[in-house]
């Protein structure tokens, strides 16, 4: 191996598991201590401050300036005695990821000392100068104003030494420019929409919550190593790298022993999250060599998502310091798993009910029906928008492989709830719904739906949506995405839906109908028209993308092609009338996710041109130049044959020339998609005729790692980059 190569792969042999920070106590002991939650709330605010927020906080009442400021020197003092010398407004640009700018606590006082400041106005609102966000044309560059403002529905925290305030980002003129705006409407859409159709069954509902319980895949690299590898440094990914002989296939990692170094990193992963306040509670191995999991327990969607949010964040400073790189890339590696996160999906009401969650009487049960079959409609008609809120550069790669879900999006339902809604579908007349003397909901064919008991067993792991017995599962999210993106689409097309289905019910109920018949009616319709969208079948196989096509689902691959969903009419017509996206939002934000794919790809030709031109085709004609040296030589000496040598030069000479050639084509296919204006056009461009060129350059530098002398090869091998930990 080259000398570099050695050295880094000596070093990872070397980097053994760090001690880890032991927890003082139980977590019952230091969960949420870098949190300004209710504990510390009630410690630093006076009641009726206290007060004011909780009822921000829960009921959304707008806060006067006073309480404002009264908050504001409650958090700043608890800020400071738990070590914070600044603070930050912490909030989610369209970037991925989460943007701070730290100004200090510390003021100048006028008199030659310093004061610690903080004011509600400090808390509140700021103007971050932060016109390089990506914002689609927005805001252009003579208003470049954004706000940032303080979602009180989440609470700050401690980070090291900063707080960190939960904050929304909109432009000056009221548009979202984040993930947070458009998930607290789509929350609030769903709220609003599911009350009322839970009035039907019981008239105490006020608020219905959607939950988010996110499972985060990653993979850890040693540190070493990864700095040698300029693609994995650059783009996330490994953009050469021939399989390892052995890699999964003796799926010998999944839920197997959690090697030393990495249970160090996990347990201080663990540590710290409960000092932030999220619940981890499952962490394991995954499918793939050096692929993890971690979960927590679900939370309420919007402060689930600024926990994974967080986590992703502190993730990455805590593998740094056990000498490890976590990847959250979709596709590290090609040729086993990539990474995904799955998000599970529910709604529940304030008084307590799971409207996912089979109940014990016949009208929770009806009630569970109908939110079902809400969300599996919505889904039906919403299939290509919501795959396209998961499609990526990066998730590109995964969706649609072998073992991630296809890029077609479908629902398992198992087989009891499937026999329901058949059995509810095809049945006829009055006497299909009727309540006996105990109010038992009974069904012809059907006794006793009231004790559904759902088998959780009874999973499929190809399906992106899958009912996973009180809850909705998808499959398909990136492990780097926003789990937002996702969660907006959710929540508003259920939102939409429960409102039409609440006008049909009514419809019903003015003319005279029963409220039970009404609602079987209108559910037993959607059944039947939501039918395609049902599949308990392999995800992966041939026939069903076949089966996909025929049943009118959305089926389409490209990227930059899949994001014109965005801009359906009825996509259009359904953010619009559920209040949670305007057009000029919706093109605005669609114009980011083409740009982001263009840079994304330009990046990766650049970096793997670069890789082939300066490393591997210089290796390539050394080993080659050693070989036609001894052939040479054998020529001086009579009776040897050269034959297998100079077959060996010639594939050489085949690969580098098709290397060569490649790459040439990849940059003048860069060049002509870099003139075009338009960012969608510029997207096709890239996806048609730039990345397309990636896997065949590809190729011949794979051949090459396998027959180029193993001592000069530069780049960690993959074997080294999932074996090593
Ligand atoms: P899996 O078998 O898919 O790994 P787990 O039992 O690990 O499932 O749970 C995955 C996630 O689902 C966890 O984050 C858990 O909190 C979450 N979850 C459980 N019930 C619900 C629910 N009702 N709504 C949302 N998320 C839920
Ligand atoms: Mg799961």
């Amino acid at each position: 191996m080259s000398l570099l190569r050695f050295k880094m792969v000596d070093a990872a042999i070397n980097h053994t598991a760090v001690p880890v920070e032991a927890p003082e106590g139980r977590p019952s002991d230091y969960f949420g201590e870098k949190v300004f939650g209710r504990d510390a709330m009630r410690k630093y605010l006076n009641k009726a401050t206290y007060d004011a927020l909780v009822d921000t906080m829960e009921n959304g009442t707008p806060l006067t300036r006073e309480v404002a400021d009264s908050i504001a020197a409650g958090m700043r003092q608890w800020a400071l005695e738990h070590g914070a010398d600044h603070y930050t407004h912490w909030f989610q640009p369209l970037t991925g990821g989460t943007a701070e700018k730290h100004d200090a606590f510390a003021e100048p006082d006028g008199c030659g000392g310093v004061l610690e400041e903080f004011s509600g106005k400090l808390l509140v609102q700021q103007e971050p100068d932060a016109s390089s966000f990506p914002n689609g044309g927005i805001r252009n560059t003579f208003e470049a104003r954004g706000y940032s403002a303080w979602d009180p529905a989440s609470p700050a925290f401690i980070v090291d030494t900063t707080l960190c305030i939960p904050t929304v980002f909109i432009s000056y003129t009221g548009e979202a420019l984040d993930y947070k705006v458009p998930l607290l409407r789509s929350i609030n859409a769903v709220d609003r929409a599911a009350t009322e159709v839970c009035r039907y069954f019981d008239k105490n509902v006020q608020k219905v919550y959607s939950y988010l319980g996110w499972e985060q895949e990653y993979f850890l690299v040693d540190e070493s190593l990864w700095a040698v590898r300029p693609d994995l440094m650059l783009t996330g990914r490994t953009l050469m790298g021939h399989e390892s002989a052995k890699n999964q296939q003796l799926e010998d990692h999944y839920f197997g022993a959690i090697p030393t170094r990495v249970m160090a990193f996990m347990k201080e992963l663990e540590y710290e999250c409960l000092k932030l306040g999220i619940p981890v509670k499952t962490r394991h191995n995954e499918v793939a060599p050096n692929q993890y999991e971690l979960a927590p327990v679900y939370e309420e969607a919007n402060l689930a998502n600024d926990h994974n949010q967080l986590l992703m964040t502190i993730m990455d400073k805590i593998a740094r310091r056990h000498k490890f790189r976590v990847l959250l890339h979709e596709k590290p590696f090609k040729g086993i798993n990539g990474s995904g996160k799955h998000n599970n999906w529910s709604l529940g009401t304030d008084t307590g009910v799971n409207l996912l969650g089979p109940g014990r009487t016949a009208s929770e049960n009806l009630q569970f029906i109908t939110f079902l079959v809400n969300v599996i409609s919505a889904v039906h008609k919403h299939n290509g928008l919501l795959k396209a809120s998961v499609m990526s550069a990066t998730n590109d790669h995964r969706l649609g492989a072998n073992e991630a879900p296809p890029a077609i999006i479908s629902s398992f339902l198992g087989t009891q709830v499937s026999a329901v809604l058949d059995k509810l579908a095809a049945s006829s007349g009055d006497d299909a719904i009727r309540f006996d003397a105990k109010n038992v909901f009974k069904m012809s064919g059907i006794s006793h739906i009231p004790t559904l008991l759902l088998d959780n067993t009874d999973r499929n792991r190809t399906s992106p949506f899958a009912f996973t017995g009180n809850r909705f599962e998808f499959r398909a999210v990136g492990s780097s995405d926003n789990c937002a993106e996702a969660m907006i689409v959710l929540n508003t097309a259920v939102a939409h839906e429960l409102t039409a289905f609440k006008a049909a019910v009514d419809a019903r109920i003015e003319a005279g109908m029963k409220k039970e018949k009404a609602i079987y009616e209108v559910l037993k319709a959607m059944i039947e028209a939501c039918k395609p969208i049902r599949f308990d079948g392999n995800g992966y196989s041939d026939a069903w993308r076949i089966e996909a096509v025929r049943r009118g689902l959305d089926c389409e691959t490209s990227t930059p092609l899949v994001f014109d969903r965005y801009l359906d009419e009825e996509t259009l017509a359904m953010f619009g009338e559920m209040g949670v996206f305007s057009k000029v939002e919706l093109e605005a934000r669609t114009e980011v996710k083409w740009e982001t794919y263009v840079k994304k790809i330009q990046i990766e030709g650049r970096v793997l041109g670069d890789l082939a031109m300066n490393h591997i085709v210089p290796i390539a004609s050394k080993y080659e130049a050693m070989l036609l040296d001894k052939v040479y030589k054998m020529a001086q000496l009579p009776g040897l044959n050269a034959e297998s040598d100079i077959a060996l030069i010639k594939r050489i000479q085949r690969h580098t020339a098709e290397i060569q050639r490649l790459t040439g084509r990849m940059i003048d296919a860069r060049k002509v998609a870099n003139r075009i204006e338009e960012m969608r056009a510029k997207a096709i461009a890239y996806h048609d005729t730039v990345a397309v060129c990636f896997d065949q350059i590809r190729r011949h530098i794979d051949k090459l790692e396998e027959i180029v002398d193993d001592q000069i090869w530069p780049l960690p091998k993959y074997r080294e980059l999932l074996f090593l930990r």
